[in-house]
């Protein structure tokens, strides 16, 4: 078999061409655009580049976007009263601080600062403890994603046995959380796991987050599985450049699976496309609306 190749570019297309849509009837009702504030702390890179394709997007999609960028040097009380005047500021509907944060700032403590109503990231602890008893909540960005794409693939995931690879608080939990709620029998797998290719072996959906380049081989999968490969990892390539692979081995893999997600323009470009999501639903919410149709 060949599998099919998920492309996550199309499909995040769409979901901001409805985005950018929902934000027009939004701003017609409510006098106002949605309003998303990023915040970057210091000038590294690959976060710096994040930042920008968010912001571009914002903009791209109607809605107000107010960009932070502050020195490394500040401090967590400094840029904690940036949060809190972001909580308060009427404008904003989410606020996304880019991790990670420099040494001398506790993430967690910055997280937990931000108001669970305007947490886009979901990474509050409001918003990941509602989701896992099943309250409405703003979901993580990327674990969203792919359950967009599983769901778009196969449509009813209820029975579907599902291994998620990696326990991390932004992708594997979430996406562990999302599966349940989808009915999935869901084990979830992590660097202690015993035997990880006979667990792989036993998945209908196998989403990997582990940050390992091409670590999944072809023959840990079942054959006719979906595989969702959320890995970003860099390889050195004789030109210098690098080169971008996923957690799973992408060539292998697609002679077993029936779908598969490539590694760039899979996963990757859904996680914008979610935010934007995120942001046009939190910005509902807050002004007493029901949350957005077909998103
Ligand atoms: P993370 O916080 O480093 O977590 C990695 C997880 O993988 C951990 O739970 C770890 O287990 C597990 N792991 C490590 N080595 C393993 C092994 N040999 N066998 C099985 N499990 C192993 O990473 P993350 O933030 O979740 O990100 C994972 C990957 O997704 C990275 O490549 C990241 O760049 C990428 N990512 C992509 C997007 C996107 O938009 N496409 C967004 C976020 C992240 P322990 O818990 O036991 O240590």
């Amino acid at each position: 078999m060949t599998a099919k190749r998920i492309d996550g570019k199309a499909a995040a297309a769409a979901i901001r061409e409805t985005v950018a849509s929902r934000v027009h009837d939004f701003a017609q009702r409510i006098g106002r655009a949605p309003g998303l504030a990023t915040v970057l702390v210091g000038e590294d890179p690959a976060s710096a580049v994040y930042v920008r394709s968010k912001n571009r997007a914002t903009a791209e999609a109607g809605m107000a976007g107010f960009a932070h960028n502050l020195p490394d040097t500040i401090s967590e009380a400094e840029l904690l009263q940036v949060v809190t005047d972001l909580n308060a500021d009427e404008r904003i509907d989410g606020i996304l601080v880019q991790l990670p944060l420099p040494l001398q700032i506790d993430a967690a403590r910055v997280i937990e600062t931000i108001e669970p109503g305007k947490d886009v990231d979901g990474f509050h602890p409001v918003n990941a403890g509602r989701l896992a008893i099943g309250l409405p909540a703003l979901v993580a960005c990327t674990p969203l994603g792919c359950l967009h794409l599983l769901k778009a693939e196969l449509g009813s995931l209820a029975g579907l046995d599902a291994v998620v690879i990696g326990r991390s608080n932004i992708v594997g939990k979430p996406m562990a959380q999302l599966l349940i709620a989808e009915s999935a029998t869901v084990t979830v797998a992590h660097s202690k796991t015993r035997d990880l290719p006979g667990v792989v072996r036993r998945a209908d959906i196998v989403v990997a987050a582990v940050g390992r380049a091409e670590m999944v081989r072809g023959d840990w999968i079942k054959p006719g599985a979906t595989v969702i490969d959320v890995g970003i990892n860099r390889i050195p390539t004789q030109d210098g450049k690098g080169r971008l692979v996923g957690d799973v081995a992408y060539d292998e893999a697609a002679e077993v699976a029936a779908a598969i997600t490539p590694v760039p323009g899979g996963v990757g470009p859904m996680t914008i496309a979610m935010l934007l999501r995120n942001t046009l639903v939190a910005a509902h919410r807050r002004a007493g609306l029901h949350d957005p149709e077909g998103l």
